[in-house]
């Protein structure tokens, strides 16, 4: 299959939005959002090897995964996306199969949020497939939430059970975005921030950023059933297991919703209780390691 036809046929899997004045089909795309909107932009790559394995996942699941990690994003700042776009790097004998299978997976998960793919880009090349994503969020009326707003204080909460995510649910998982949006609309929430590297990890980027510390409590962190088919410890697969993709939040005591694991205090540091005795925890979630 040539280049220009898996292009062709993406060009005939967009559908009309009204937001999207002109589709992939010129230079750029050209999309309109109402002037009150804030507009926030991401992009995230992901890796076959890395974050995928060909050989192994379904290439439905690859394109659901490679999309839903852009929305969770947005769910982690409380906006709504608005529009994708969408670069690939083909290893040049991939059979074109797979992609237009890996295409209908991220229009399918992009479909369920209303977010369109208004273009990309795709090279071959003797590598492994990467592909990037780069979204396009708009607030909505509601404030983005930012990573540095904790506060001393804080109940401190995660909007799911934690751990053993590479049993599926890396792959399979949905993007909190209608949870954020109602939690945000509801309660004054002070920082927020979605769970791609594991709690320990990602808690303490918001400590970094809002000048706090965090005290978990051992007996409330929400365990996922998945991390009892897993060796090991299991408080510590939900502390430091990356890619649960739930919420962790701040704000007022009280929110019944979502299930609160601590508190945020004073000391900088992340410690855990248990039996009342305090420990630092190291953040352990996934970091990617550069090779030389
Ligand atoms: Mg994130």
């Amino acid at each position: 299959m040539h280049e220009f036809d898996l292009i062709q046929w993406i060009r005939q899997q967009q559908s009309p939005d009204a937001h999207v004045l002109l589709p992939a089909a010129d230079d750029l795309a050209i999309v309109r959002f109402d002037p009150k909107d804030l507009i926030l932009i991401g992009v995230d790559q992901v890796l076959d090897g890395v974050h995928f394995d060909l050989q192994s996942h379904s290439p439905l699941d690859i394109g659901r995964k490679v999309m839903n990690r852009n929305l969770s994003d947005c769910a982690a700042m409380a906006c709504l996306p608005a529009s994708a776009v969408v670069a690939w790097a083909l290893p040049r004998k991939i059979d074109p199969e797979t992609v237009k299978q890996i295409y209908t997976g991220i229009k399918a998960a992009g479909d369920a949020f209303a977010c369109p793919i208004v273009g990309g880009d795709t090279a071959s090349w003797d590598q492994r497939l990467v592909i990037s994503v780069t979204i396009l969020g708009r607030s909505a009326g509601i404030t983005p939430v930012r990573r540095s707003g904790a506060r001393v204080g804080d109940a401190i909460y995660v909007t799911g059970p934690l751990g053993g995510s590479i049993l599926s649910r890396h792959l399979t998982f949905t993007p909190r975005i209608a949870e954020a949006r109602e939690l945000v609309s509801q309660y004054p929430i002070s920082a927020m921030i979605d769970l791609s590297d594991g709690l320990s990890r990602d808690l303490a980027h918001i400590c970094t950023e809002s000048g706090v510390g965090a005290v978990l409590d051992a007996d409330l962190i929400p365990i996922h059933p998945d991390v009892r088919q897993l060796p090991g410890d299991a408080l510590s697969h939900a502390l430091d297991d990356g890619e649960d993709y739930e919420l962790c939040f701040t704000g007022p005591a009280g929110i019944n919703r979502a299930i609160r694991v601590g508190t945020t205090i004073k000391e900088p540091g992340l410690w855990i209780e248990k039996a009342g005795e305090r420990r630092i925890v190291k953040p352990g979630g996934f970091q990617h390691q550069l090779q030389n």
